[in-house]
C-alpha cells in the first residue's frame, strides 16, 4: 500500500495548493486592498528547487494532485520551468494551475506543453468597464489568454465567478451563455471573509441557493457530476454537456470532506483557509533538513490541521488576503 496523509479527523489529504508568489497584475477589490505592496521579501520565496523538494516529499506520502496558485502564478518568472519539474515527479498524477488569465496568452503553450492540463480561471464579468472596477484590469486579455488556452488544449477550463449583489449579479445568464459557447465549466463562488477585502465585499454576499434560483428560472438545471470536481456541486442543463458548479463556503460548509493544504510563497503550510494553524517549513529547508525529517516535518504539519473554517462565527478571524495564503 502507498503511503497515506491522514489528518486528526481522518480526512485524506492529496491535495496540496502551491502559491507560487503573493504578488498579483490585478487588484481584485474583494481579495487584494488598492495600492497593497507590502509582499514577500524574494530572498523569502521558497526557489524552485525547494518547491521541489517539498512537493516530492508531499508524492511519497501520497499526494497525487497539485494545484499552482497565488497570487497571480503568471507573474512568477519561468513558471513553466517549474511545472514541467513537478509534473515529473513520482506520485504526481495531476498539475493544475488557477490564474487570472491576464498573462495567460504569452504562457499558455509553454505552460500545456510542461505538464498542467486544468485551468481554472477568475472572471467575474464580460462588461470591460466593470472588469476595470473590479479588478483594475483589461477584460481584453482575458479574454485573449482564455482562447489562447482553448487553442493549446487545457481540458476542463473552469470560469470561477464571485457572485456579488449589485455588482455582477445580472450577468449569471451572460456567463452561462459564454461558456456553453466555448465549452468551458462555470463555477459560481460566494465571498469569502479573507481580510478586510474579503470582508468588505462580504456586503455584496449571495447564496448559492440564490443564484441557482435565478438560474433555474432560464435553464432546465438537473444533477450533474465532474470528476475531480473539489467542493463544487454541480448541475448541467438538462441533455447539454456544460456543468455548472455552485462552490458554498458560506452557505454550506464542505469542512468534513476536505482533502487539502495550502503552501505558501515563504514556505509556510497553512492547514486551512479559514484558520490560522500554520507551519513554517523554510526555516527548516535552509537548516539543511534530510527528505526523511521533512517528511516527518509534514506529518507533524497535518496533525494541525482543524475541523473547520469558522467564517460565519468568526468572520473577523482571519487578516491575510486570499492572495497570501493561495486560494
Ligand atoms: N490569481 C488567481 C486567480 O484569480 O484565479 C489565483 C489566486 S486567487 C486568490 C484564487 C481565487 O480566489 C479566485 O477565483 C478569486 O476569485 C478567489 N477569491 C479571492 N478573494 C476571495 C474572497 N474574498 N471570497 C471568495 N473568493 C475569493
Ligand atoms: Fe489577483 Fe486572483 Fe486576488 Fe484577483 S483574485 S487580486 S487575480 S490573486
Amino acid at each position: 500500500m502507498p503511503p497515506t496523509l491522514t489528518d486528526p479527523f481522518d480526512r485524506r489529504i492529496d491535495y496540496v495548493r502551491l502559491s507560487v508568489t503573493d504578488r498579483c497584475d490585478l487588484r481584485c477589490y474583494y481579495c487584494m486592498p488598492e495600492g497593497h505592496n507590502d509582499f514577500e521579501a524574494p530572498q523569502d520565496w521558497l526557489s524552485f528547487e525547494e518547491i521541489e523538494r517539498v512537493i516530492a516529499a508531499f508524492g511519497r506520502l501520497g499526494v497525487q494532485r497539485i494545484r499552482i496558485t497565488g497570487g497571480e502564478p503568471l507573474v512568477r518568472r519561468d513558471l513553466p520551468v517549474l511545472t514541467a519539474r513537478l509534473a515529473a515527479l513520482p506520485g504526481i498524477e495531476d498539475l493544475s494551475l488557477s490564474s487570472n488569465a491576464v498573462q495567460l496568452e504569452r504562457h499558455s503553450q509553454a505552460l500545456y506543453d510542461s505538464g498542467v492540463r486544468r485551468l481554472n480561471i477568475s472572471l467575474d464579468t464580460l462588461n470591460p468597464a466593470r472588469f476595470k472596477a473590479i479588478t483594475q484590469g483589461k477584460l481584453e486579455k482575458v479574454i485573449n489568454g482564455l482562447m489562447a488556452a482553448k487553442a493549446s488544449g487545457f481540458a476542463p477550463i473552469k470560469i470561477n465567478m464571485v457572485v456579488m449583489r449589485g455588482v455582477n449579479d445580472d450577468e449569471l445568464v451572460d456567463m452561462v451563455e459564454f461558456c456553453r459557447k466555448h465549452g468551458f465549466t462555470l463555477r459560481f463562488i460566494e465571498t469569502m471573509p479573507m481580510g478586510d477585502t474579503g470582508r468588505n465585499a462580504a456586503e455584496q454576499y449571495m447564496p448559492m441557493d440564490e443564484v441557482q434560483a435565478i438560474l433555474q428560472e432560464h435553464y432546465p438545471l438537473v444533477p450533474g457530476v465532474m470528476p475531480g470536481g473539489g467542493p463544487a456541486r454541480y448541475m448541467q442543463i438538462a441533455g447539454e454537456e456544460l456543468k455548472i458548479g455552485f462552490i458554498t463556503p458560506m452557505s454550506q460548509h464542505f469542512c468534513e470532506t476536505c482533502n487539502r493544504i495550502r503552501l505558501s510563497v515563504d514556505g509556510t503550510l497553512y492547514m486551512c483557509l479559514g484558520q490560522d494553524h500554520s507551519f513554517a517549513l523554510r526555516p527548516l529547508l535552509r537548516a539543511g533538513i534530510s527528505d526523511a525529517a521533512l517528511e516527518a516535518a509534514i506529518i507533524e504539519a497535518i496533525a494541525l490541521k482543524p475541523e473547520r473554517h469558522e467564517f460565519s462565527e468568526k468572520p473577523e478571524q482571519v487578516v491575510r488576503f486570499m492572495s497570501m495564503t493561495g486560494g
